[in-house]
């Protein structure tokens, strides 16, 4: 059993809970540790505890003003705080837009080392292995960290979606919640939250949600094309993506975008349609769990991601395996 300390840092959302919280507890209980608490900053989870049941030890709740939550230079203070009081622990976030601010921020103050886009990882008290694609994905790395003074990682999203959660909390209670007070020196944010948009999107329109994604490329050439490419997600009952050419050319909306500079997916099939596979789309979906691309160009990159490739015209195979899907549901 080991006795370093795991925090993870729970980030704001508007309903379910990231499942990566609780993989990365279940993978770190499978580790050996033995302490696992959560951080939330703000009253957030109020209501939410339920589905961190059997998960944390501890869930430490920051009594923060309202905004907080979104505040990197607060939540970097009191994460710096409570960890630096803790003793060596290791500190999880996500690898979203506020998991990247915040990882430098505490590990550069608590002189730890930090390892960003994490894959997979394994920790013992002194020493970890985490495991990170590099170079557009074409190269996996492990990384050696002494750990003894503890470290900070994040995870890609959707890296620990083979991590087994269910029936963890069946006979368990929410973890308890133990409020920390709000300390004048965790600050006032140089920034003001003025209001919130939310994505509001509708059933069906999350494609950070879906196991199968057909994504389109500049390669689909016109959006009239469209149809025939929603029919295939449709056929195969997944929904419709794309790469970020298409969204700047306004054939779909912002929030179909896959990649750095639009949402990070992980389904379990990831088709690309007439996607070359820059390294700045491929941050996106490397880590979905079937990659198979379609590409008239056998030099395409995306080739060298991906698990299957046809060298095709999509104009052709569209319509084709639309036909051929139809017909084995006959
Ligand atoms: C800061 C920054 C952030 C970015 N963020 C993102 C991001 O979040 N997501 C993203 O996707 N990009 C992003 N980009 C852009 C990225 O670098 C690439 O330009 C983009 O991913 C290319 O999109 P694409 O593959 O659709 O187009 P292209 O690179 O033009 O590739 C089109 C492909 O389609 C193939 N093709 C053409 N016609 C057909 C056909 N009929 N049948 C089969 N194949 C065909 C071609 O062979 C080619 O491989 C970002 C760039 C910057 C600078």
């Amino acid at each position: 059993m080991t006795t370093m300390q795991i925090f993870i840092y729970i980030e704001p959302t508007e309903e379910k809970i990231d499942p990566m919280v609780r993989q990365i507890a279940v993978k770190a209980r499978n580790m050996g540790f033995s302490t696992i608490r959560g951080i939330a900053v703000g009253n957030h989870l109020k209501g939410k505890e339920e589905q961190l049941s059997g998960f944390l030890d501890e869930l430490l709740v920051v009594d923060a003003p309202s905004g907080s939550e979104y505040s990197t230079e607060i939540i970097g203070n009191v994460l710096t705080d409570l960890l630096g009081s803790a003793g060596p622990s290791l500190l999880f976030l996500s690898f979203t837009h506020q998991g990247m601010e915040l990882g430098p921020v505490v590990a550069y103050r608590l002189a730890v080392p930090l390892m960003t886009a994490c894959s997979d990882f394994k920790f013992s008290d002194v020493k970890g292995e985490v495991v990170r694609l590099i170079h557009a994905a074409k190269v996996e790395v492990t990384l050696e960290v002494n750990s003894e003074r503890g470290a900070v990682l994040s995870v890609q999203k959707g890296a620990l979606r083979d991590i087994e959660t269910e029936g963890f909390g069946a006979l368990s209670n929410a973890p308890p919640v133990r409020s920390v007070p709000w300390k004048e020196t965790y600050g006032t944010a140089k920034s003001q939250v003025v209001g919130i948009i939310g994505e509001n999107l509708g059933e069906g329109e999350d494609i950070g949600k879906a196991r199968i994604l057909v994504s389109v490329g500049r390669g689909l050439g016109d959006p009239d094309n469209l149809p025939v490419a929603q029919e295939l997600a449709a056929q195969l009952g997944g929904m419709l993506s794309c790469s970020r050419p298409v969204v700047d050319m306004g054939w779909l909306p912002a929030r179909h975008q896959v990649g750095l500079s639009g949402k990070s997916v992980s389904p379990t099939v990831y088709l690309a349609l007439a996607i070359s596979g820059q390294a700045n789309h491929l941050a996106g979906m490397e880590t979905s769990k079937i990659i198979i691309a379609v590409n008239k160009d056998p030099q395409a990159p995306i080739f060298q991601l991906a698990h299957y490739g046809v060298i095709d015209d999509i104009h052709q195979f569209m319509p084709q395996m639309i036909e051929a899907l139809k017909l084995s549901k006959e």
